[in-house]
C-alpha cells in the first residue's frame, strides 16, 4: 500500500527517528531535505556552498531549493509511499507538495504533528549524535553511544554532531518554526489532514502512536 505522510514538528522532535523506523517497517521512502542540503554541502556542490551559512545561522533556506530537492526525489517514485521528514517548512511549501502530489495522481494519508515541550528540545538537541554510517540517532543522557564504542544498530565507530545542533542555532530554528512553519498544523487542520501525537514518550510509545493513526 502507498501512503504519503508529513511528520511536523520543531527540531528534535523525533521526526527523523521515527522516519526511520516507517522505512524499516513499512518500506516507505524518507524524503529529509535536512540530510539532502547536509549531503550537498559534504558533496561540496555549488547549492551546498550557498546554504552552508544559512543553515549553520539556524535559518530557512529559500523555498526554491528545497522545493526542487523534493520535486526531484518524487519523480523516482516509492512504492510503499513517502515519509515527508522537515518538509514542508512554509505555507508555500506546502502547497507546492500539494500540487506535486496531484501531479502524480497521488494524495497526502496524513500529518502526523509531534507535540513536544521547548525545554525538552534544547536538552535533545544539545546532547544529539548520529552515527556516520547508519544515522542511527544517540543522545548522551537518553541513550548514549554504547560502552564499546560500536553504533548498535550498524557497528560503525564513527560519529557525529551536527554543527547546527548548539543551543544559539537552536533557538533560531525554533523562532523560524514558531514563525514560518507552526502555521502549517492550522492548515492541516483546516484540511482534515491532522493527527498528533505526544512526541515526549518513548521511541516506541510515539511509534505505536504512528501506527495506530497509520492503521
Ligand atoms: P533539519 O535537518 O530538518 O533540522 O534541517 C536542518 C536545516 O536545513 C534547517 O535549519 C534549515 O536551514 C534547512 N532546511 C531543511 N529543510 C528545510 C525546508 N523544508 N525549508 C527550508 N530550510 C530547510
Amino acid at each position: 500500500m502507498t501512503t504519503n505522510i508529513i511528520l511536523l514538528g520543531p527540531p528534535g522532535a523525533g521526526k527523523g527517528t521515527q522516519a526511520r523506523k516507517l522505512v524499516e517497517e513499512r518500506g516507505m521512502v524518507q524524503l529529509s531535505t535536512g540530510d539532502m542540503l547536509r549531503e550537498a554541502q559534504a558533496s561540496g556542490s555549488e547549492m551546498g556552498k550557498k546554504v552552508a551559512a544559512v543553515m549553520a545561522a539556524g535559518q530557512l533556506v529559500t523555498d526554491e531549493i528545497v522545493i526542487g530537492l523534493i520535486r526531484e526525489k518524487l519523480e523516482q517514485g516509492s512504492e510503499g509511499g513517502f515519509i515527508f521528514d522537515g518538509f514542508p517548512r512554509t505555507l508555500p511549501q506546502a502547497d507546492a507538495l500539494g500540487d506535486l502530489l496531484t501531479a502524480m495522481g497521488a494524495k497526502l494519508d496524513a500529518v502526523i504533528e509531534m507535540q513536544v515541550d521547548d525545554e525538552a528540545l534544547v536538552q535533545r538537541i544539545t546532547a544529539r549524535s548520529t552515527c556516520g554510517d547508519c544515522g542511527e540517532v544517540y543522545n548522551d543522557i537518553t541513550k548514549p553511544i554504547p560502552a564499546d564504542g560500536k553504533c548498535s544498530n550498524c557497528g560503525g565507530t564513527e560519529f557525529k554532531r551536527r554543527a547546527d545542533d548548539n543551543e544559539d542555532s537552536l533557538r533560531q530554528r525554533l523562532m523560524e518554526y514558531y514563525k514560518k512553519t507552526s502555521p502549517l498544523i492550522g492548515y492541516y487542520y483546516a484540511k482534515g489532514d491532522l493527527s498528533s501525537v505526544n512526541g515526549l514518550g518513548e521511541i516506541d510509545a510515539v511509534q505505536a502512536e504512528i501506527a495506530k493513526i497509520l492503521g
